[in-house]
């Protein structure tokens, strides 16, 4: 049977809009050690907005545009609003096939049967598009490449905010005796820039999904308890490896939330703390 106290708990919390999908989620978060989080949509806003577009000479920057507005229609990702709200209006006559997402890195499609990329320079690697020649610079945005008929056609480079509440949710999970990490598929040197704003010392960048739930195996064979907190697609399989995953409510996947075993309703980080609170009350209660 269980326990009262749990009963108690997971009212507490909801009433703080975090749903916690069973009492044990309780237990494990009150002995949480690490708190691993992902940047895009969990500590940042996950709205972007594009700032710069670079487009090869010889090419016509709006047909460009215009194609990769086309694709992104394909994508719920945070990046494919940037560019929706940036382009406008989809093209209804551009014809896309065989479209692909590929979970990391970007999406895919044949435009009059020629390949058009755009993602991250890892998706340029995998198709062999040249792009070392491309100077994105030591500047802390996102940058989204093109491919367009085997060469690189461009990229857009483009922002996010941190959530007003992130910096506060990593103080008081290092008050508690937590370790914040930051593992993320964006840049390196934007992951850096943004785990410098928020004191979190643990952050890492340029990771596939992959790289995420290798990450979350080695903290969990040292013996560690580990939540996990994120948005996106991308998160079910680490959400599913953690001792306790937490999902981002308001942005979050279908995929995600159901995968989840806690989800914060309103997406602050907040949060966070709050639910490993009332993790430790509950045990109090109970035990
Ligand atoms: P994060 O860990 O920051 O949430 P993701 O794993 O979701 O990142 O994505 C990693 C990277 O892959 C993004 O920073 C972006 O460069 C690229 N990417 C993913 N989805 C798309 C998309 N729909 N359009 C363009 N680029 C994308
Ligand atoms: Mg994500």
């Amino acid at each position: 049977s269980i326990p009262l106290g749990y009963f108690g708990g997971i009212g507490a919390a909801s009433r703080r809009g975090i749903l916690f999908k069973g009492g044990n989620f309780l237990d494990a978060l009150a002995n949480v050690k690490h708190v691993v989080m992902d940047k895009t949509g969990t500590l940042t806003k996950g709205v972007f907005r594009v700032q710069d577009v670079i487009i090869r000479d010889g090419l016509d920057p709006a047909e460009i545009l215009a194609m990769v507005n086309a694709l992104e229609s394909n994508s719920t990702h945070p990046v494919a609003t940037a560019i929706h709200d940036y382009v406008g209006q989809v093209d209804q006559a551009i014809r896309l096939d065989q479209v692909e997402e590929i979970p990391g890195h970007g999406l895919k499609a044949l435009v009059a049967g020629k390949v058009l990329l755009v993602g991250n320079f890892k998706l340029l690697d995998q198709f062999e598009i040249m792009h070392n020649n491309v100077d994105t610079g030591d500047i802390p945005y996102t940058v989204i490449a093109i491919g367009y008929d085997g060469r690189y056609a461009g990229h857009l480079t483009i922002a996010d905010e941190v959530k007003p509440d992130a910096a506060a949710a990593i103080n008081q999970m290092k008050a508690l005796g937590i370790t914040p990490t930051m593992l993320s598929g964006d840049r390196a040197i934007v992951v850096r820039a943004v785990a410098d704003t928020l004191g979190i010392t643990d952050a890492y960048g340029d990771l596939l999904p992959e790289d995420k739930a290798n990450k979350i195996k080695e903290m969990k064979a040292s013996g560690s308890i580990i939540a996990f907190v994120g948005d996106g697609v991308n998160d079910a399989p680490v959400i599913a490896l953690s001792d306790v995953g937490i999902a981002m409510g308001g942005l979050g996947s279908d995929a995600t939330i159901e995968t989840a075993d806690v989800v914060i309703q309103d997406d602050q980080p907040s949060k966070i703390p709050v639910a490993i609170n009332v993790g430790k009350a509950t045990r109090r209660i109970v035990w």
